[in-house]
């Protein structure tokens, strides 16, 4: 039996994912090998980091000011809107290098079976985001299970009148594949080559 103290420490890592008995048993070892100092660190880092990091006013994405990076950022392309489910698939995009445009962050997919239909997703918001930055090309980049097919055909419904292209990717995106496990040159090729819908 582990002091209770250690105890709970394994147990805190054992909620992060990808983690664990084994993995949460090594992680809080050697949290008592690390000197005093990193300890304060790493604590302080974890309080502030979920303290202060929060969604982007504009796109959603997060962001440890008001506004994020990209948004902040006036060389961006605003003609051009990649709309994402979560905030990690934005740095995913951005790892390839090759988007200049800006994100939309949908914080989720529509998903019936889960209870989440349209007016859970902030897609109000990225309409104004749309009309406001006068977007031309409107990117979908969810993944192609059903909760995305259903989003992007009712992203494509609301915009009918917005004049804006409405493309997709996913071509290289195998259906059902979740993006974070997506490399950077099979997510460059599928923006590349993605279709008009
Ligand atoms: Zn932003």
């Amino acid at each position: 039996m582990y002091p209770d103290l250690l105890a709970r420490l394994i147990e805190d890592f054992k909620r992060l994912p990808g983690v664990g008995e084994k993995t949460a048993e090594r992680m809080a070892f050697a949290v008592l090998e690390l000197d005093e100092d990193q300890v304060n660190n790493f604590s302080k880092d974890l309080q502030s980091a979920k303290k202060n990091i929060t969604n982007c006013v504009h796109c959603n994405s997060i962001s440890d000011q008001e506004e994020c990076n990209i948004c902040r950022n006036k060389t961006r392309n605003s003609d051009v809107l990649c709309v994402v489910e979560s905030s990690k698939d934005v740095f995913l995009f951005e790892k390839t290098g090759k988007f200049e445009g800006r994100y939309f962050v949908l914080n989720g997919l529509i998903s019936p079976i889960d209870g989440i239909g349209p007016d859970e997703l902030p897609l109000k918001k990225m309409l104004d985001f749309i009309k406001k930055n006068k977007v031309k090309e409107v990117i979908i980049a969810v993944k192609g299970t059903i909760e995305g097919e259903t989003t992007a055909l009712y992203i494509k419904k609301i915009l009918e009148n917005c004049n804006v292209c409405i493309s997709r990717i996913a071509s290289g995106i195998p259906v059902g594949a979740e993006m974070e496990y997506v490399d950077s040159l099979t997510l460059e090729s599928a923006l590349l080559n993605r279709k008009e819908i």
